[in-house]
Order: structure tokens, then C-alpha cells, then sequence
């Protein structure tokens, strides 16, 4: 694996390999990897001749200072699990690399998406995860992103960010990889407690949970009987509990038995905000 610091010099090692007519696979990640990263790489390699990869813990997507100071960083075993995986390329630029200047600063209209479930409780969040990933693809130029489903709403934003750009990069969508448990990998998950990882398996029994029990009409009672049972298992804070429209993110409230429908939650544990999703009904595994 070649390891860049400088965006100069991978841009250089770039314009070569483009060159040679070789499909760039792109998999941008803020480090901590886990098996989840990993299946991004995998996925690349199976769609792309060159797969490049990024850790860059970007700090214009922090809502909150405290969460980006306590960002997990464990960087040489990060390259090691990279090495393993057979990843072409690593990108591992400074702030300053990424940010010399202002003019990262540009607004997106991102519409009700950031105004829904993510966008409304980590304000500017959005904003800044279309500052890194257009900067990124500018540089990268890939053939094709590599994005994990875990961050649905993410996943529904860059897209709207290609589209916006007008890129010729098109999106892959990766499934979520888990625990035995269930729980989602994130690298969050590195700051919760063996006892905690347990109860955290909650999140994605309760979104199970709702699915079984879906029928078309009032789905409220589901919601709240979900947010009580998060409770139960230990959780001191819920953001959110959704069911919203997959295509859409819009909240549902009576469901007419064909919308196709996802169910999403942002939860807090020990002080360590978990988020998840899942779909309920066919056909929502590929984003619109
Ligand atoms: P992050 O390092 O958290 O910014 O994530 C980098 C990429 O990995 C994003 O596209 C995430 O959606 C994806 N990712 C994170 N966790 C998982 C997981 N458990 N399974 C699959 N992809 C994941």
C-alpha cells in the first residue's frame, strides 16, 4: 500500500493510474476501522482495479467539540487492517492539507435532509461531511464512492451532493456489518464498555421489533413502545425513533401498507451517541 500525506503527490500518482485507464474505487472513513471499513475495501476491490482509501477525522463535521476531541484514533492499526485488506492507496492528510484556505466554506442546499432526524440534531453536520467529501472527490476523482449503509442519511446526502456537483462519480452502497449481537461496528463502539456493547444490541433488536409488529395504519404506538424499550435497556437518552419514508426521510405516521418505509434511531449510551437503521419493507436495500 502506498501511503500519501501530500494531496500534491497523490494527486500525481493519480493522474498515472487514470492514465492507464484504471477504474478508481474510493472509501473515505475517519480511522478507528473495523471489520464494517473493511467490507467498503473488500467491496471496492471487487468493483475496481485501484481502490484508494482516506482517514481523515474531519472537524467541520462536529456538531460537538467534546465528541470530535474524544474521536477515537488507533492510525498504525488502522494501516495494518489496510495492508491485510490489500488497499492500493492510503490518504492520510493534516487539516491543514485538507483546509489551506477558505474556500472549503460553501454552502449546500441540502434541502429537508438537513432538517430531518441527523440534520436536526447535529446542526451543520451535514455541511460539513459535503465540505470533506467534495474536497475528497475533487481530489480523487474515483470512478465509484464506497459508502456504508449504517449512515443512511449520509448515503441520501451524497448523493445529493453528486448531483449538485454534477460528478460523473457514481455511489455504491455497502450493507451494514455487525456483531454477533447485532450491534452495529462503529468506531464509537471503542468507547463503550464490554457491559455497555450488550446493552447496546438494543438498538437493532428494537428496530427489529418494530418491523414484526409494522401493519399498515397509526404507527405511533410502535414508536413509543420502541422508545420505552431503549429506555429498558439502559439507554439515558433517545434522539430519535423514526419511521420514516426510505426515499425521503420524512416521518410516517399512517402507513398505507406500500410506502416503502425505514426505521432509523439516534440513542445515547454511557455519554456515547449509537445510531442505526434498518428497512422494513422490500425493495429499500439500494438508496434512491
Ligand atoms: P466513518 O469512519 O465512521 O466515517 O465511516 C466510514 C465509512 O464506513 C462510511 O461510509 C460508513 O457508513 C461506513 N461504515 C461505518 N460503519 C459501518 C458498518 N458497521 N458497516 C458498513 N459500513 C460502515
Amino acid at each position: 500500500m502506498i501511503l500519501f500525506k501530500t494531496i500534491v503527490e497523490l494527486e500525481k500518482y493519480l493522474i498515472k493510474e487514470r492514465t492507464a485507464n484504471k477504474s478508481i474505487g474510493f472509501v473515505p472513513t475517519m480511522g478507528a476501522l473495523h471489520p464494517g471499513h473493511i467490507s467498503l475495501i473488500k467491496t471496492a476491490q471487487e468493483q475496481s482495479q485501484l481502490v484508494v482509501c482516506s482517514i481523515f477525522v474531519n472537524p467541520t463535521q462536529f456538531n460537538d467539540l467534546a465528541d470530535y476531541q474524544q474521536y477515537p484514533i488507533t492510525i498504525e492499526k488502522d494501516i495494518y487492517m489496510l495492508e491485510q485488506a490489500g488497499c492500493d492507496v492510503l490518504l492520510l492528510p493534516s487539516v491543514q492539507e485538507m483546509y489551506p484556505d477558505e474556500t472549503h466554506k460553501k454552502h449546500y442546499e441540502l434541502g429537508s435532509l438537513e432538517q430531518l432526524l441527523e440534520g436536526k440534531y447535529r446542526p451543520g453536520h451535514f455541511q460539513g461531511v459535503c465540505q470533506v467529501v467534495n474536497r475528497l472527490l475533487e481530489i480523487v476523482k474515483p470512478t465509484l464512492l464506497f459508502l456504508g449503509r449504517k449512515d443512511y442519511q449520509q448515503c441520501m446526502v451524497i448523493e445529493k451532493l453528486i448531483k449538485l456537483t454534477d460528478s460523473y462519480t457514481r455511489l455504491f452502497i455497502v450493507p451494514t456489518m455487525r456483531e454477533t449481537s447485532g450491534l452495529a461496528m462503529s468506531s464509537r463502539n471503542l468507547r463503550l464498555s464490554e457491559i455497555d456493547k450488550d446493552k447496546a444490541k438494543a438498538i437493532f433488536t428494537t428496530l427489529n421489533w418494530i418491523k414484526e409488529h409494522l401493519s399498515p395504519g397509526s404507527v405511533g404506538i410502535l414508536i413509543k413502545e420502541a422508545e420505552s424499550r431503549l429506555m429498558d435497556a439502559g439507554f439515558e437518552r433517545i434522539d430519535y425513533i423514526s419511521i420514516a419514508h426510505a426515499k425521503t426521510l420524512e416521518p410516517i405516521e399512517i402507513w398505507d401498507g406500500a410506502t416503502p418505509l425505514v426505521a432509523l434511531a439516534a440513542a445515547f449510551l454511557s455519554g456515547v451517541r449509537l445510531i442505526d437503521n434498518i428497512p422494513l419493507t422490500d425493495g429499500v436495500a439500494s438508496l434512491p
